[in-house]
């Protein structure tokens, strides 16, 4: 297998050489912000839309990217690449740089900027064909008004605390409910409810994060002819729904069959799910932003 390059600060390093110190506030405080994109047959999905949410998340923490978003394009493009990937995942990371042990993020001077991109699946392909089954967990979504989920932070120990649980469950995603009850997302994925022509997602209040992959959902569903609202709803809700399923940039489109031990609809990935996830495929690759193909130009 060839080298894997990532971009640190600047420059493209050797993955076994990509290291950043212990004093960075991002390893010792989860001080910082990424985000998680695709790039399909060379076209980067939305790129616009990811960099527009990490700008705004380091706006509302105070950290400040150094680079304008034009040059960020460019540097994913390059990152790509230089790897020679078409079809991938690019994970870009800002944090707050290197620092003193005190919380105060006066102590650092610069953020750190390093966008890694490498082939992934979140879950077997297989999973994709049969649904996947999920729990519950007992761990809530961040308080919009403690930490919002707007925020895409690299303070992900909520989330993690989600994988947890589901593993110890035995299944390998789980939904989480916000301080009221109702159903906010899966651990780094947005959720949906089919009842008939009708999709249902929870709006951004619940607590949710308003996912990339979700709006383009809303977006195809729409064109499609579905209504699609976004609305509250509880566990009940998904129990009864007549199909469910999964969005998020890592997850892409994948449906769900069973919830807290009660099968949804047949038990297999339902009709409006698979035209979704078929829509999906087709259209990530004809759209996107045509950043990567027209810098090969
Ligand atoms: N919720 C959370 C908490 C996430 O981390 C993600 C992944 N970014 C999503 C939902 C899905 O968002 P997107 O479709 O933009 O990847």
């Amino acid at each position: 297998m060839s080298e894997q390059w990532i971009y640190l600060n600047g420059e493209f390093v050797e993955k076994k050489d990509a290291k950043v110190s212990v004093y960075d506030h991002g390893f010792l405080y989860g001080d910082g912000v990424f985000e998680g994109i695709r790039v399909y047959e060379g076209n980067v999905f939305r790129l616009q839309e990811h960099l527009d949410r990490l700008y705004n998340s380091a706006k509302s923490i105070m950290l400040s990217i150094p680079h304008t978003k034009e040059e960020m394009k460019k540097l994913v493009v390059k990152t790509l690449q230089k790897n020679h990937l078409s079809n991938a995942y690019i994970r870009l990371v800002i944090s707050r740089g290197v620092g003193n042990l005190g919380l105060d993020p006066a102590s650092c001077s610069t953020p750190q900027v390093i966008i890694i991109a490498e082939e992934l699946a979140l879950f077997p392909k297989e999973l994709y064909e049969s649904g996947l089954e999920i729990v519950t967990v007992a761990t809530r979504r961040n308080r919009p008004d403690v930490l919002s989920p707007k925020v895409k932070s690299l303070n992900y120990l909520n989330n993690i605390l989600v994988k947890i649980e589901a593993s110890l469950a035995g299944v390998s995603e789980a939904l989480m409910l916000n301080d009221q009850g109702y159903v906010a997302e899966g651990s780094a994925d947005n959720v949906f409810i089919v009842k008939g022509k009708e999709l249902l997602t929870p709006p951004g209040y619940v607590g949710a994060l308003e996912g990339i992959t979700r709006n383009a959902i809303i977006e195809f569903a729409r064109d499609l002819g579905y209504a699609v609202k976004e609305e509250p709803f509880t566990r009940h809700d998904v129990y009864v729904a007549d199909e469910v399923f999964l969005t998020g940039t890592a997850a892409e489109v994948i449906a769900v069959v069973k919830v807290d031990g009660r099968v949804i609809g047949e038990g297999k990935p339902g009709k409006e799910t698979k035209c979704l996830l078929e829509t999906f495929r087709n259209r990530v690759v004809l759209e996107g932003e045509k950043v990567y193909k027209d810098t090969l130009k």
